[in-house]
C-alpha cells in the first residue's frame, strides 16, 4: 500500500498554501479572530476569492460550476485550509448541501442553486436540529403542511451555523405525523428572507455565533421540496456522512501540535520527561488520525459511501483536536489561561482560544457517543437493545 499524490495534486496543495499565507488572507484571519472563534466565522472576501480559483464544489460536474475533480483534490483543499486555520464553515455547508442537491435535487435545483454556490454567490445553512431533536433527529417537530400548491412551515430550529448570513436554508420538516418517525420527513429549500422567519443569536463558549431560527406560517412552493415527499431521512443521513471525513480536524490538530512543539523548544521545556511523553503520544495519535481520514477519502474516491469508517475518523479526529488543546493548556500552565489580548499570553492566546472553541467539535454533526453507536452497530453488528 502506498499513498502518492499526482503532480497536479501537489501543485494544488502548493497553490492553496500560498493563498493561505498571502498577507491579505492573514490580515482577514486576524480581524475574524478579534471578533470570536474562527470555526463558525465567515469571510465573503476569502470565500469569493476561493470560488474564483474554482475551489468551491471542486468535485461537482462542470455543468453546475464544479471542476469534475475527485474527492482527493477536495481533501487536499480541506486539509490545507484547516492547517492554516481558515474559517471553513461556509465551505463545509456548501459541500454538504451542494452534494445533496446534485444527488437528489431536480434539474431545476441544480441549475438554480448549485452553480451559484460554486461561484461563491450564495450560502445555505443547515436547518436540521431542534431543542428536542439533535442526536435523535428523527424526533423533529417542525411541520410542513401542503396548502394550495405550497408548503406552510411552522417550528423552530436551533444551533444553525451561519443562519444569520445565509441566503437559503436546507430544511428538514415533518410532512406526515401519522407514520413511524423516520418515515414522515421531507427536505426543502427555504429562502431565508421569506416572511415569517425570525433569527436570534445563540452564543458559543468559543465566542462564536450560531442561531435559533423560528418559522411561523412560512410558505414555500412545492418545487422547493428536494427528493420525494416523506423520504427525506435517507437523503439527510447520506448528506451528513460527507461531513464526517474528519480530515480538517486532523490538520487542525497537527497545526496546534506544531505550535505547542515550537513553544516547548523555545522555552527549553523538552528536557521534562512528562512533556516529552505527552508530545510523543500526540505525534503518534496524529499519524493514526491521518490514516483514518485518508481511508475515508480513498473510499469516497472509489465511489463508495463510507459508513462506520467516517464515524471512526470523525470521532478520533475531533477528540484528538481536544486532546491537543488540553495538552497545550497543561504545558503552558497558568499563563496559558490568558486571552490573546494580553501581552503575556503564550502563542498570542491561540491555545486558550482553541481549548474553548474545540469543545463543540465532538457535538456538532453527531456527538462522540453517536459516532461510537454507529461504529458498534453498523461496523461491529452490535444492535442496541431499543432496536431489537
Ligand atoms: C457549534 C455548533 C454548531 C452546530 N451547527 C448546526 C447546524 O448548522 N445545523 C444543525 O441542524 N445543527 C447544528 N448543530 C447541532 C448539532 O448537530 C447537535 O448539537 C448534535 O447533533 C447533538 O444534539 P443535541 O445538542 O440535541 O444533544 P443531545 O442529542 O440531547 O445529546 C445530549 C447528550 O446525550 C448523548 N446521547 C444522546 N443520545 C444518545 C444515545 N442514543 N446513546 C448514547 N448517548 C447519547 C449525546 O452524545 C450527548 O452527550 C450544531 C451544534 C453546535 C454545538
Amino acid at each position: 500500500m502506498e499513498f502518492r499524490f499526482t503532480e497536479a495534486q501537489k501543485r494544488l496543495r502548493k497553490e492553496v498554501s500560498e493563498f493561505c499565507e498571502e498577507p491579505r488572507t492573514q490580515e482577514i484571519l486576524k480581524e475574524l479572530e478579534a471578533e470570536g472563534e474562527l470555526y463558525n466565522a465567515h469571510s465573503w472576501e476569502l470565500y469569493k476569492k476561493m470560488a474564483k480559483r474554482g475551489w468551491l464544489g471542486m468535485q461537482w460536474p462542470k455543468e453546475y460550476g464544479g471542476q469534475g475533480l475527485s474527492f482527493e483534490e477536495t481533501a487536499i483543499f480541506n486539509e490545507t485550509t484547516a492547517y492554516y486555520r481558515i474559517p471553513m464553515m461556509g465551505y463545509a455547508l456548501t459541500s454538504i448541501i451542494g452534494n445533496a442537491l446534485i444527488h437528489f435535487g431536480s434539474e431545476e435545483h441544480k441549475k438554480e442553486y448549485v452553480s451559484r454556490m460554486a461561484a461563491g454567490e450564495i450560502l445555505f445553512c443547515l436547518l436540521y436540529s431542534e431543542a428536542n431533536a439533535g442526536s435523535d433527529l428523527a424526533s423533529m417537530q417542525t411541520r410542513a403542511v401542503e396548502d394550495e400548491g405550497d408548503y406552510v412551515i411552522n417550528g423552530t430550529k436551533i444551533f444553525t451555523s451561519l443562519g444569520h448570513i445565509s441566503h437559503y436554508g436546507f430544511l428538514a420538516a415533518r410532512t406526515d405525523p401519522d407514520v413511524p418517525k423516520h418515515k414522515g420527513i421531507s427536505l426543502f429549500i427555504v429562502p431565508m428572507d421569506t416572511p415569517g422567519i425570525s433569527i436570534n443569536p445563540m452564543l458559543t463558549m468559543g465566542e462564536g455565533r450560531v442561531n435559533e431560527i423560528a418559522f411561523e406560517d412560512v410558505r414555500v412552493p412545492q418545487k422547493n421540496m428536494v427528493g420525494e415527499k416523506n423520504k427525506g431521512w435517507r437523503l439527510l443521513n447520506k448528506a451528513l456522512a460527507v461531513e464526517r471525513s474528519g480530515l480538517g480536524f486532523v490538520a487542525g490538530a497537527q497545526r496546534g501540535f506544531e505550535d505547542i512543539l515550537n513553544y516547548v523548544r523555545e522555552k527549553g521545556l523538552g528536557k521534562d520527561p512528562v512533556i516529552r511523553q505527552k508530545l510523543a503520544r500526540l505525534a503518534t495519535e496524529i499519524e493514526v488520525a491521518h490514516l483514518l481520514a485518508w481511508r475515508v477519502v480513498s473510499l469516497q474516491s472509489k465511489g463508495l459511501v463510507p459508513d462506520s469508517e467516517a464515524s471512526m475518523s470523525k470521532l478520533y479526529g475531533t477528540e484528538l483536536i481536544q486532546r491537543v488543546a488540553n495538552t497545550g493548556m497543561e504545558i503552558m500552565g497558568l499563563s496559558g489561561l490568558l486571552k490573546g489580548n494580553s501581552k503575556w499570553a503564550p502563542l498570542e492566546g491561540k491555545m486558550e482560544s482553541a481549548y474553548r472553541s474545540s469543545r463543540f467539535v465532538t457535538i456538532a454533526a453527531g456527538t462522540s457517543e453517536i459516532m461510537r453507536l454507529i461504529i458498534s452497530f453498523r461496523g461491529l453488528g452490535l444492535m442496541p437493545a431499543y432496536m431489537m
